[in-house]
């Protein structure tokens, strides 16, 4: 069958964003509200002649007890669980935060191959001197990618396929 790449990351970090490029279509709904997808959309991704099947998921928020954010953890949990490769997704505008380092951790438990895809990196020369505290979570190099204008996202699917 064919391998499993899930989307994790907090609440607005721009997981649907990415996942909407990758599927080409608008299957997974974008909003300003943290946390705004509720559930797990699957998507059928190809990138040079690999294919893979792509999950976008809910918001990871170790710190909420919030009902909704418990229930899209719990989701993430599931993505993690079923994944081959995860893609756990920061924010350089926000920087890194502490929930960052809690999800982080709960990757690296995983035991699972994990990308960290810093996004929002608009402009690589203005942004990419935040980009490198994300070396701090422990979780490898971080990828920098804009979804929203589409940049980095080649190398990143490079990396992703290099894990199947
Ligand atoms: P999710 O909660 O992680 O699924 O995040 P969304 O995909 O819903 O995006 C949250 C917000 O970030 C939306 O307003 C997006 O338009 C915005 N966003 C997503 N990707 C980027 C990006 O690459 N650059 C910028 N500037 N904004 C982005
Ligand atoms: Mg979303």
């Amino acid at each position: 069958s064919k391998p499993v790449v899930a989307i994790v990351g907090r609440p607005n970090v721009g997981k649907s964003t990415l996942f909407n490029l990758l599927a080409g279509e608008m299957i997974s709904i974008v909003k300003d509200t943290p946390g705004v997808t509720r559930d797990r959309i699957y998507a059928e991704v190809n990138w040079l002649d690999r294919d893979f099947t792509l999950i976008d998921t809910g918001g990871i928020e170790p710190d909420s007890n919030d009902i909704i954010l418990s229930q899209m953890r719990e989701q993430a949990q599931i993505a993690i669980d079923t994944a081959d490769v995860i893609l756990f997704i920061a924010d350089v505008r926000q920087g890194l935060v502490d929930s960052d380092a809690k999800v982080a951790d709960m990757l690296r438990r995983s035991k699972k191959p994990v990308l960290l895809v810093v996004n929002k990196v608009d402009s690589f020369s203005k942004f990419m001197p935040d980009v490198y505290e994300f070396y701090n979570l422990g979780i490898g190099d971080p990828l920098p990618i804009s979804a929203a204008s589409r940049l980095g996202i080649g190398d990143m699917l490079d990396a992703v396929i290099a894990h199947f």
